[in-house]
C-alpha cells in the first residue's frame, strides 16, 4: 500500500485578512469552526496563528490556549501545531505558547527575506525555541525556506537539540525567498532522504496559486501536503476559496488522483511519532 498522505490545514496565518477573503478565520471561535470543517474534510494537522481583535498578528498564549482547547474538544485526535514563526522580530514571545504543550510547533531554523522584510531567526532564538520544544515534548516541524535550513535541522538533530527525526516542510513561492522550482524540489527530497533516511516523512507548501502545484508535486512524490487560507485565499484566479475545508477537499482530490489514501489522525500520529492523545 502506498503511504497515506497527511493533510495539514494552515487555517489563518499572520497576513491574510477578511478584506482578502471573508472566509479567513480570525477570532478563536471562527478558527475552531473552520478547523472542524477542515478536519471533517480530511485534514489531520491544524497549523495556527492567532490574531488580535483588529486582525493583526498576536502571540497571546491565552488565545492559543482557547484555540487548542476548542480544537481538542471538537476535533478529537487532530494534531495541533502552533506557529512560533508569525511575528518576526518579537523574540522569545514567539514561543510563549509552548508551555501549552501542543503536539507540534513550527520551527524556522534560519533567516531569509520575505516580500517586504527580513524573516529574522537568529541562532540564539532558534536554539531557545528548540530547547523549549524539547522541554515540553513538542515535535517541531522544520520550515525549510532554503536548502541550508535542511542542513541546519540535521545538525541540530545530531547535536541532540531536536528530539526525534525532524519533520521538514519545504516552503516554496514566498516572494524574495525560494521560488517554485521542480529541480530544487526534487533535490530537497533527495537531501531529506540522504540526511534523515529513505522513510523520513516530509511535506511541502506553496504560496498563492502555487499551493495546488506544491500539493500535486508532494502527493505524487510520496510526501505530505499543506493547504489552507494562510498560504492561499483563492480556488483559482477569479474565485475566492469559500473555506479552509474547500482547499482541503482539493488536496483530497489529488490524493485520489495519485491513489494515495488520506491519512487518518491515528496514522498521522504514528507516522510522525507523536505522543498519545492526552
Ligand atoms: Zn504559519
Amino acid at each position: 500500500m502506498t503511504t497515506p498522505c497527511i493533510i495539514c490545514v494552515a487555517i489563518t496565518g499572520s497576513l491574510p485578512t477578511k478584506a482578502d477573503n471573508p472566509a479567513v478565520p480570525t477570532s478563536v471561535a471562527e478558527q475552531i469552526e473552520s478547523t472542524h470543517e477542515a478536519f471533517e474534510a480530511g485534514a489531520t494537522i491544524m497549523h495556527a496563528h492567532v490574531r488580535n481583535d483588529d486582525e493583526t498578528p498576536s502571540s497571546d498564549p491565552e488565545k492559543f490556549a482557547r484555540l487548542k482547547e476548542g480544537v481538542e474538544k471538537h476535533c478529537p485526535g487532530m494534531i495541533v501545531q502552533l506557529s512560533t514563526g508569525g511575528r518576526s522580530g518579537a523574540g522569545q514571545t514567539r514561543g510563549g505558547m509552548l508551555p501549552l504543550r501542543p503536539d507540534m510547533a513550527s520551527l524556522s531554523v534560519g533567516s531569509n527575506n520575505f516580500p517586504t522584510r527580513v524573516y529574522e531567526n537568529p541562532p540564539d532564538l532558534v536554539a531557545w525555541l528548540a530547547s523549549e520544544m524539547k522541554t515540553y515534548d513538542i515535535k517541531p516541524e522544520i520550515e525549510a525556506f532554503d536548502l541550508s535550513h535542511i542542513f541546519r535541522a540535521a545538525a541540530m538533530y545530531e547535536a541532540g537539540e531536536i528530539a526525534a527525526t525532524p519533520y521538514v516542510q519545504f516552503v516554496m513561492g514566498v516572494k524574495n525567498a525560494m521560488p517554485v522550482d521542480r529541480e530544487v524540489f526534487d533535490f530537497y527530497i533527495h537531501t531529506v532522504k540522504r540526511l534523515f533516511g529513505e522513510d523520513a516523512p516530509w511535506c511541502a507548501a506553496g504560496i498563492g496559486p502555487n499551493q495546488i502545484v506544491l500539493n500535486e508535486w508532494a502527493i505524487s512524490s510520496g510526501g505530505h501536503a499543506r493547504t489552507g487560507l494562510e498560504d492561499n485565499v483563492r480556488l483559482d484566479r477569479t474565485t475566492l476559496a469559500p473555506s479552509n475545508a474547500a482547499l482541503v477537499k482539493r488536496a483530497v482530490e489529488l490524493c485520489d488522483k495519485y491513489e494515495r489514501p488520506v491519512a487518518t489522525w491515528q496514522q498521522a500520529r504514528e507516522m510522525l511519532g507523536l505522543r498519545e492523545v492526552a
